[in-house]
């Protein structure tokens, strides 16, 4: 087992500006679900995020950011879905991006 490992596997889906997490790399998936989760995802009862197990917050309702309701587990697989086009499947992941690459900061990063 490797524990040396200096190249993130999982990264952040959404452009560092409108991400909380300092570098949005992570070396283990549970981390990597749990910050997207937590952070990215607005879960129907927020009382969800202190469920210890990850399997448990799966399973819950929630919204994604372009409004579309559904689980957290096909949330997850939304997110990291890509159209025929290149582009994020979700408008707003899409959208995010395309002001990320266009130099807007984050309107709702005030600190
Ligand atoms: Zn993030
Ligand atoms: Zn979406």
């Amino acid at each position: 087992m490797r524990t040396h490992d200096s190249q993130p596997r999982f990264k952040c889906v959404y452009p560092r500006t409108f991400c909380s997490h300092k570098t949005g790399k992570f070396n283990r998936q549970y981390d990597f679900k749990k910050h997207l989760l937590h952070s990215h995802f607005v879960l129907r009862d927020y009382k969800v995020i202190k469920f210890k197990s990850l399997n448990q917050k799966l399973g819950q309702e929630g919204q994604c950011m372009c409004g579309m309701a559904m689980i957290a587990r096909d949330w997850l697989n939304h997110i990291i879905d890509i159209d025929g086009f290149g582009e994020y499947s979700c408008a707003d992941l899409k959208e995010k991006w395309a002001l990320h690459r266009a130099g807007v900061q984050n309107p709702s990063d005030n600190t």
